[in-house]
């Protein structure tokens, strides 16, 4: 399938290779969001005339759909942020600040990313809780053994990606929730990665929050969605107090907020962008999310297999299936890498990718990563073998 019609982007020549930092936009995500700029631009939930009332329905339709995406149960568990970071940030700040003691565990891995780590080290610095790593195997996984064995009687929360942004493993969240709950412990997943992969269904995974990103599923830049089941939603303290989530304010001891959603979306929302998003999940639905996942699992075993037949290549996750391929080109610099690929017009990330306690796993700092999504093809990664299949690189790299 063909889709640079759809997609502005990959008509202009660039091989797109940086989907787990954010992916492209179709044309009906960005057309939507210039609808509502030209035709009906309004303030949502305020105005009492045509065109507000019209931006209210558009807003809280795609609240309906990020709610059947997911399989939520009801509309009001799902609260729009600015991103996966934002909603990680509610979920800490806002919920467990207040329900953790000093002494309490939470279990992560280094694997995480940087939204899903620093939050928890500062709330040990303020609350004195601990927090402490899961093992992860040779393969950089995890296992339920690991998560069982890691597991105390201080232990209160696990927190985990459900596909990570470097290896790009998929982590066993429904055995880890069904574990986790035996013992009370509650579960927060960030699917920042995995949402428009994979089917992220929050009530057969037993999930109690789960906080994801707009950009890396087809939708625009600045909004993201903060799940939570509603009881324990509800207990969350809003991070920012204004208008559109209070009913009255007479005094400090006489403030009444609004009910769910409401009173966690504080001030003028990013309206243009849910709309965008909203279209975004039309276009996955289009496309299947099923598809995608094969499709993707079937790229990345091209690649590794095309990468293979090089003599110089170190993949770091090569047996993982799904989209991610991390790897190193033997005495390169990664960036050195990126820099010698995008003379090809290949987009691909270097770095620590946000994930820096890995490197205590990796043993190695930075590296490259290619990630895919459905609209790549087998075509391209024969230009990227290529351009990678060239004295030149070491040359080059060693001599700039
Ligand atoms: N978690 C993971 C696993 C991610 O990959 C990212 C984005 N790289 C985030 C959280 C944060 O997402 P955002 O920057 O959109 O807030």
């Amino acid at each position: 399938m063909n889709y640079s019609k759809d997609f502005p982007m990959l008509d202009t020549g660039i091989i797109y290779f940086d989907n787990g930092a954010t992916t492209l936009k179709p044309k009906s995500v960005i057309e939507a969001m210039n609808d509502y700029y030209f035709n009906y631009s309004s303030n949502a939930h305020r105005g009492d005339y045509k065109i507000s009332i019209k931006a209210s329905s558009e807003y809280e339709k795609v609240r309906d759909k990020v709610k059947n995406f997911i399989n939520a149960e009801e509309k009001d568990e799902i609260v729009f942020t600015s991103g996966a970071t934002e909603s990680l940030n509610m979920i800490i700040n806002g919920y467990f600040k207040n329900k953790l003691n000093t002494g309490d565990e939470v279990l992560i891995t280094k694997s995480e990313h940087a939204s899903n780590i620093i939050p928890w080290f500062e709330l040990e610095n303020e609350i004195g809780i601990k927090v402490n790593y899961i093992p992860l195997t040779s393969n950089h996984t995890v296992t339920i053994e690991n998560v069982i064995n890691s597991i105390t009687d201080k232990t209160k929360v696990i927190s985990l990606a459900h596909v990570t942004n470097v290896i790009g493993d998929l982590r066993p969240i429904k055995e880890i929730t069904k574990y986790a709950h035996e013992k009370g412990i509650l579960v927060v997943v960030d699917a920042a990665q995995s949402v428009g992969h994979t089917k992220v269904d929050v009530r057969n995974l037993d999930i109690d929050f789960l906080a994801f990103s707009a950009h890396k599923m087809l939708g625009p830049t600045g909004v993201g969605v903060l799940y939570g089941k509603y009881e324990l939603l509800n207990e969350i303290k809003p991070i920012n107090y204004g208008g559109g989530m209070n009913i009255s304010f007479v005094s400090p001891s006489e403030i009444e907020y609004k009910e769910l959603p409401y009173k966690l979306e504080a001030g003028t929302q990013n309206i243009a962008g849910v709309i965008g998003f909203g279209k975004a999940i039309d276009y996955i639905n289009e496309v299947g999310i099923d598809n995608i996942e094969e499709y993707c699992i079937n790229l990345k075993e091209y690649l590794v297999n095309k990468l293979k037949q090089l003599s110089n290549i170190n993949m770091y996750n090569a047996d993982i299936e799904g989209s991610t391929l991390t790897f190193n080109i033997d005495g390169v610099f990664s960036q050195d890498t990126a820099i010698y690929l995008d003379k090809y017009n290949i987009c691909v990330r270097s770095g620590s990718h946000c994930a820096k306690k890995l490197e205590d796993e990796l043993s190695i700092k930075n590296t490259v990563r290619i990630s895919l999504y459905f609209y790549n093809t087998k075509e391209e990664i024969d230009k990227l073998v290529d351009a990678l299949n060239n004295d030149k690189i070491l040359e080059e790299s060693l001599g700039v």
